[in-house]
């Protein structure tokens, strides 16, 4: 059995041009904690009990600056970090923005289930892409929920009951699907119905599931299909003169958090809130027990911090048992990322949530999104915040801090 490595976490702190880093050791620190810096000063590495683990810097750090070796008896060891004086922009705070724009997608951009690879939209269905305009953020919030802001309690009408009217829709046509042209939002797209294939529409709830592998694709809107981006993948397209792939750029299947973390983000700021309950909508009058369990699934998130960029020493959470000839004794720790901190816990049942998120000048927001999807949100959450120091998990108030990696944008119009 191999000794535990140590697990460090590092964090840059452009305001203060300091970086933060935080290790927790599995044994308290003795005569055999050693920190030092690479040559070139980019790399930190600290040694104790036999075992190593090495972080990259996420920023270049003062020329003078060594890092103090760990007093004895600490099982957790910080350090702050000067960055380099001569940097005037030490890195610029990521921007937070989702794969697939309109932009990114071209007429020959076809979809598929993610789940089990069916077309569910063929290429040249949708000639045209269009970002659905975001600074109609009021009128957009019909499709996320119910929570209108500045509505004052008692008017906000049949909350609960999840009728799904017109209202709000046929105010604006951009906001309406188009056969043949695909509108995209940050976490979705709004296709005709006619453009889509391989979909069943549930009748009671109104979800859209896949034919083949009956995964959750979206959900049918008096405004036309809503289809989750992250249940689908980008299908590389062919050109018509060689049915040869061309260069793909965009990412074909970008994880949940690239979509959902810029959702939040814009939400934060088009209303000036920063923490959300995030669960399903409330169950069809005639749900079974099932969907009545689904209900009850729920996280609570505060986006802390929504553009960081982070460092860790290692990906995985578990020391592997694997013999050292096996592990790569020179690999390079992984590179820098762009992130968003997100405080969460559990959401408090679902009447005591909808009490929190109407009261008066309630500062919480409502994304309904379906529990699977906020399964595995959570569930992302919980392995973001085991991979972090032990004196880095948790926030005061009872929260638990998750460190997720955003989109960084690497994107080419196809
Ligand atoms: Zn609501
Ligand atoms: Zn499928």
């Amino acid at each position: 059995m191999m000794p535990s490595p140590p697990l460090i976490y590092a964090e840059l702190l452009p305001n203060i041009r300091q970086i933060s880093v935080l290790a927790a050791l599995p044994t308290p620190s003795d005569g055999t904690t050693r920190v030092s810096l690479s040559g070139d000063r980019a790399i930190l590495t600290l040694v104790h009990n036999g075992a190593t683990a090495s972080l990259q810097l996420p920023g270049a750090i003062a020329p003078t600056y060594n890092p103090a070796q760990p007093h004895p008896n600490l099982a957790q060891l910080s350090w702050r970090i000067p960055l380099a004086a001569s940097l005037l922009q030490p890195r610029a705070a990521p921007s937070v923005t989702a794969p697939w724009s309109a932009g990114a997608l071209a007429g020959t951009s076809s979809f598929s289930c993610r789940g089990c690879g069916q077309v569910i939209l063929s290429p040249g269905r949708v000639t045209t892409w269009r970002d659905l305009p975001s600074e109609n953020w009021a009128e957009m919030m019909e499709f996320w929920h119910c929570h209108k802001p500045d509505v004052p309690v008692g008017e906000k009408g049949d909350e609960e009951g999840g009728d799904n009217t017109t209202k709000g829709y046929g105010a604006n046509t951009r906001m309406m699907a188009q056969k043949g042209v695909g509108k995209v939002d940050l976490t979705y797209f709004l296709l005709d119905g006619e453009d889509c294939s391989g979909l069943e529409t549930n009748p009671s709830s109104l979800t859209l599931s896949c034919t083949s592998c009956a995964a959750h694709i979206g959900i049918s809107t008096p405004a036309g299909n809503q289809l989750y981006k992250w249940s689908l993948s980008l299908t590389a397209p062919l050109t018509t003169a060689t049915s040869s792939p061309t260069t793909q750029l965009a990412p074909t299947s970008p994880p949940l958090p690239h979509f959902l973390l810029p959702q939040l983000h814009a939400q934060s700021s088009a209303l000036g809130v920063s923490k959300f309950i995030i669960r399903p909508p409330p169950p069809p009058a005639d749900a079974k027990s099932e969907s009545n369990a689904d209900a009850e699934v729920g996280v609570y998130v505060w986006l802390f911090a929504p553009s960081l960029t982070v460092s860790f020493s290692s990906i995985s959470s578990h020391p592997t048992s694997s013999s050292p000839a096996l592990t790569p004794r020179n690999s390079s720790p992984p590179p820098p990322l762009p992130a968003s901190k997100l405080l969460f816990r559990p959401s408090p049942p679902r009447d005591e949530a909808t009490a929190v998120l109407d009261a008066p000048n309630s500062a919480v927001e409502e994304v309904r999104l379906p529990a699977s999807v906020v399964r595995a949100f959570a569930t992302l959450l919980q392995e973001s915040n085991a991979r972090l120091p032990e004196g880095a998990r948790v926030f005061a108030g009872g929260w638990d801090v998750g460190i997720l990696e955003v989109w960084n944008g690497g994107e080419g119009v196809v």
